[in-house]
C-alpha cells in the first residue's frame, strides 16, 4: 500500500515517508492508493481489547511497519495515561451512546492520535534511516498544542513549536500549554485567528528557503495537524470500537448499520469515520455537527463552500475553524479521484474563498448529513443534559448532541464525545469562568475534577511569547537558533 496526493503529482510514498512529510510535496494530502478492507465478521472482532484492535486496523494502513514496530507504538500511547484500560469506552445515556474520547492526559480527542503520533514519527525516522531530528510546527485552536505538546515532549530526535490564537482558546487550555514541560517544547501566541497561524504554518511548511536554512543545522519539519496520516489513521480505529461496543451491550446486532455524530472543525475526526465506512464498517450516515462557524453545514447542504463569512470565537473553541483543511481528502473521492478538477476547486478557494461542486458531484455527499448550533442552543443542551440523564457533556460534544435532536431518525446514532466538560466548565454553570469553576463544577456534578486538572493548579506557567503572524517565521529560526 503507498501513498500519493490529493493533487494528482505522479510520485507514491510509503506510509512511514508519508507521515514524516505530513503533507506532499505539490501541497496536497496523502490518500492511500485503495483503501483497505476490514471484515467485521472475523472471528476476533468482538473480543479484541482496543491496542489489539488498534494493532489490526492500524496495522493495514502502515503496512511498512513491522508487527514488532507497531506493537511497540501502540503499547507505549495507550498505556496508562489514559485514566480507563478500554481508552475509549461507550456509554448509554437515556436513549444515545456517547463515544468518550477524552479520557487521555489532556482530556481532549486529539490524545487519541497525539499520544501515538511521536512514536510514528520516531520509528518513521529510523526505517527511513535519517538522522536529522524533526521539528514539529503546529497551528491549534487549543486542544492540538497541547496534546501535541504532551506528545512529543522529551520524545529525542524531536522539538515542537505550537502557535496559537491569543484570544481564540479558553483559559484553561492556555495554561495547560504554558505551563506543560519537556525542554524540546515550545508555545507561541500569535495576534490572529486559527486560521491565520494555519495559513502561515501552511505556507513556512512550503518555504524552501527556511527549509535549506534548517537543514543546515539537521532540522527537518513535520506536522503534527490533522493533515498528516499518522493523525487520521489512529482515529480509525475508535469506530470500529465502538461498533464493537454496541455488539457487545447487545445494543445492535452485528451487520446493523448505525449513525455517528461528529462535532466537527478541521474535519479530521469525521473523516476518519468515512475511511471506517469505506473500510467496511457498517455506518449509514455521518452527522457533521457544527457551531455558529457553519461553513460545513452549509457545505452539505448546497454543495457551496464558502469561507467568504464572518468568523465567530465560539464557546465550542476547537470548532472555530473557516477552512477545514482534511476536506479536501474528501473532495478527492466527490470527485472520483479527477486531480484537475480538484485542483481547479481548491485554487478558486484560495483565489475566491469559495467553490461548488457540480449536481453530480453534490450527489457523492450523500454518506453525510449537517447541521449546526448555536451557542445558546449549545449552553442549553449541556444544561438539559444534565438535568435529565444527570450526565456532564463539554460544549462540544454539546453540538452534536444538538444536531442529533434535530435530524434523528430511527438509525441508532452514536455521539462522538470530544473532551472533558472540566475544560470547559461554564456551559453547565452558566457563567464566565471564574477561578474556582472547577471546583464549582466538582460540587454542582460530584465527579471526580481529573488529575490534569488538579495539576494545573500548582503548575507554574513559562513566559510568554506573543507575536505577529508576519514574525512567525523569524520566530521560529530564533527559537531553533538557526542564523
Ligand atoms: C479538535 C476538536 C474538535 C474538532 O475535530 P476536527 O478533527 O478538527 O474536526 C472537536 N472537539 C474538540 C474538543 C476538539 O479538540
Amino acid at each position: 500500500m503507498k501513498y500519493q496526493s490529493t493533487r494528482g503529482q505522479e510520485e507514491k510514498v510509503t506510509a512511514s515517508k508519508a507521515i514524516l512529510m505530513g503533507l506532499t510535496s505539490d501541497g496536497g494530502l496523502f490518500v492511500p492508493t485503495t483503501i483497505p478492507q476490514y471484515n467485521i465478521n472475523q472471528e476476533n472482532f468482538l473480543t479484541q481489547s482496543y491496542q489489539e484492535l488498534a494493532y489490526d486496523i492500524m496495522g493495514l494502513w502502515l503496512d511498512d511497519f513491522t508487527e514488532k514496530e507497531l506493537k511497540e507504538c501502540i503499547e507505549k500511547a495507550y498505556d496508562d495515561k489514559f485514566s480507563t484500560d478500554l481508552i475509549a469506552p461507550l456509554k448509554k445515556v437515556g436513549a444515545d451512546y456517547y463515544l468518550e474520547l477524552f479520557h487521555g492526559p489532556t482530556l481532549a480527542f486529539k490524545d487519541m492520535a497525539l499520544s501515538i503520533l511521536p512514536y510514528l514519527m520516531t520509528t518513521s525516522l529510523k526505517k527511513q534511516g535519517i538522522k536529522n531530528e524533526v521539528v514539529i510546527l503546529t497551528a491549534t485552536s487549543g486542544d492540538t498544542g497541547k496534546a501535541a505538546m504532551e506528545g512529543f515532549a522529551d520524545v529525542s530526535g524531536t522539538k515542537i513549536i505550537v502557535f496559537y490564537p491569543k484570544n481564540g482558546v479558553s483559559q484553561i487550555q492556555e495554561k495547560q500549554m504554558l505551563t506543560q514541560k519537556g525542554d524540546n517544547t515550545f508555545v507561541v501566541g500569535i495576534n490572529g485567528n486559527f486560521d491565520d497561524a494555519q495559513s502561515k504554518v501552511k505556507e513556512l511548511f512550503g518555504d524552501l528557503d527556511l527549509a535549506k536554512d534548517l537543514a543546515k543545522e539537521n532540522y527537518q519539519f513535520s506536522s503534527a495537524n490533522s493533515i498528516n496520516i499518522g493523525r487520521l489513521v489512529p482515529q480509525i480505529v475508535y469506530y470500529f470500537y465502538a461498533y464493537q461496543q454496541l455488539v457487545n451491550k447487545k445494543e445492535i446486532t452485528l451487520g446493523e448499520e448505525i449513525n455517528f455524530v461528529v462535532p466537527t472543525g478541521n474535519f479530521g475526526n469525521i473523516l476518519a469515520g468515512f475511511y471506517a465506512k469505506q473500510m467496511g464498517l457498517p455506518i449509514n450516515k455521518l452527522i457533521c455537527a457544527s457551531n455558529k462557524n457553519n461553513v460545513l453545514t452549509e457545505f452539505f447542504k448546497s454543495g457551496t463552500y464558502n469561507k467568504n463569512r464572518d468568523f465567530y470565537v465560539t464557546n465550542s473553541p476547537s470548532m472555530d475553524i473557516l477552512i477545514s483543511s482534511n476536506l479536501e481528502r474528501l473532495l478527492y473521492y466527490i470527485v472520483e479521484k479527477d486531480t484537475t478538477r480538484l485542483k481547479e476547486l481548491i485554487t478558486s478557494l484560495s483565489s475566491e474563498g469559495n467553490y461548488h461542486l457540480s449536481e453530480d458531484e453534490y450527489r457523492k455527499l450523500s454518506d453525510f448529513i449537517s447541521g449546526f448550533a448555536t451557542e445558546e442552543e449549545v449552553e442549553q443542551t449541556v444544561q438539559s443534559v444534565f438535568e435529565n440523564d444527570k450526565y456532564v457533556i463539554d460544549p462540544h460534544t454539546a453540538v452534536a448532541k444538538k444536531v442529533l435532536d434535530d435530524v434523528r431518525d430511527n438509525t441508532k446514532a452514536v455521539i462522538v464525545s470530544t473532551a472533558s466538560s472540566f475544560k470547559f466548565p461554564d456551559c453547565l454553570l452558566g457563567k464566565e469562568t471564574s477561578e474556582d469553576a472547577i471546583n464549582q463544577l466538582h460540587e454542582k456534578t460530584g465527579l471526580e475534577i481529573p488529575k490534569p486538572i488538579k495539576d494545573l493548579e500548582h503548575a507554574v506557567s513559562r513566559e510568554e511569547i506573543i507575536v505577529e503572524v508576519d514574525d512567525m517565521k523569524q520566530t521560529v529560526l530564533n527559537l531553533l537558533d538557526v542564523k
